[in-house]
């Protein structure tokens, strides 16, 4: 594998407020700086350009675009998809010793975890960070297990990890018989995980990581239990800002993260759409609160979204919940359908669109150069106990794919 100069690695570290583009803190998801001479935006030759550097790269340059990417950038990928199905076409590109990550960090690590030695991936703006994977650092994670230690109910918990997670958090959840989960096999993740502590009827608990809206909405709609269940860890509270009898009675310890995009959509919006649009087919991603999941007509992940909306008669009318980038596609997918956005207040995930034509077209003529830059390296031990748990979450029943 070439040198590197951006690693993950497991040493903890307090992690104070740092804005994106500010400081450099490689221990964590959140933004660093971007260094390197990029092209100006305003370059009216940055299409022909990125086309002639991908062209000279030929096989050697897999470049994978996320669904909530722009269309600037996908216009270039060679396959889109959600997180864990980008990683998954990385690693069956094995010949391909460039990937090129148009996505999110913690994305580009898991691609790093799954390919092999001999690829490297890239992620074209180091800044492009996660704020859900920010809001569960390894040694706040640590402190919750001790704590659970403590309050006696650690060996009847089995940590469950959302992909939206730094591979620190991914490895904790090997260490620790837990498995990983996609907002599609949540709860196959969950099922499984119950059954390893005497099933969904005993004493045993989850732990789930970083997004309690995913947590809890599995829990309870999928699953159809009892919210009450349900307490919300806060890893900026001593014992999470809970007694050791609430932990003790829970049954799914739910971690105080959440998107920053999902976890804004409301009720309020739902009901104007609804009113606004008759007939109107309401249908948002998992990552949303609990009370918006609850009434919505479908639920489900980015590519449950794209194939329930591909399905749909024409004339058929949605709002859509999820990542503006996405929805504006499937208006243009689908205009024989009336597709809208869900929330006029929600805007692009910030961190997803830091990848921009400019920063991909570096990227690229770099690799023509000769020249890697924003090397995605997990550390091997972070990487050994992550990977045992993304294998966990491939032997899980009927998880032959993902997306
Ligand atoms: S949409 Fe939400 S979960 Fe996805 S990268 Fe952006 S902040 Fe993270």
């Amino acid at each position: 594998m070439p040198s590197v100069s951006a690693t993950t690695q497991s040493s903890p570290k307090p992690l104070s407020l740092l804005v994106l583009g500010q400081g450099n803190d490689p221990h964590s998801e959140r933004g660093v700086e971007c260094p390197g001479d990029l092209p100006a935006p305003s370059d009216p030759g940055l299409v022909a350009r990125a086309r002639a550097a991908k062209e000279a790269l030929g096989d050697k340059v897999f470049v994978l675009g996320h669904h909530y990417q722009r269309n600037e950038v996908i216009e270039f990928a060679d396959v889109t998809g959600d997180s864990f199905k980008l990683a998954k076409e990385a690693a069956a590109r094995p010949d391909a010793p460039w990937i090129v990550f148009c996505g999110v960090h913690f994305m580009a690590e898991s691609a790093d975890i799954l390919t092999n030695d001999e690829q490297t991936v890239v992620l074209p703006d180091l800044a492009a960070g996660c704020s859900m994977a920010d809001m569960a650092a390894l040694h706040q994670v640590e402190d919750c297990w001790d704590d659970l230690v403590e309050a006696g109910v650690a060996d009847v918990t089995v940590p469950v990890t959302y992909m939206n997670s730094s591979a620190a958090i991914k490895a904790f959840t090997g260490r620790h018989g837990g498995t990983i989960c996609t907002s599609s096999n949540a709860r196959t993740a969950l099922t499984w995980a119950f059954d390893e502590k005497g099933g969904v009827e005993s004493e045993g608990k989850v732990l789930f990581l970083p997004d309690q809206h995913l947590g809890r909405n599995t829990w309870a709609r999928d699953l159809g239990r009892d919210l009450d269940d349900c307490v919300v860890w806060d890893p900026h509270q001593p014992m999470g800002g809970l007694t050791p009898q609430q932990i003790r009675d829970a049954r799914m310890i739910l971690w105080r993260g959440h998107c920053s995009v999902h976890g804004r959509f409301s009720v309020d919006a739902v009901e104007t759409a609804r009113r606004e649009i008759p007939g109107v087919r309401v249908i948002v991603h998992p990552e949303c609160r609990n009370e918006v999941v609850s009434i919505a007509d479908e639920v489900g992940s980015t590519e449950k979204i794209i194939k329930t909306v591909a399905a749909a008669p024409p004339g058929t009318k949605w709002v859509v919940g999820t990542e503006l980038n996405l929805v504006q596609r499937l208006g243009q997918m689908f205009p024989e359908q009336e597709i809208s956005f869900l929330e006029k207040n929600v805007c692009y995930c910030s961190t997803m669109n830091r990848i921009d034509l400019p920063h991909l077209v570096w990227a690229l003529e770099s690799l023509v150069e000769g020249r890697v830059v924003n090397p995605i390296v997990v550390d091997p031990e972070v990487a050994h106990w992550a990977k045992v748990a993304l294998d966990q979450m491939l032997a899980l029943p009927g998880e032959t794919s993902k997306d």
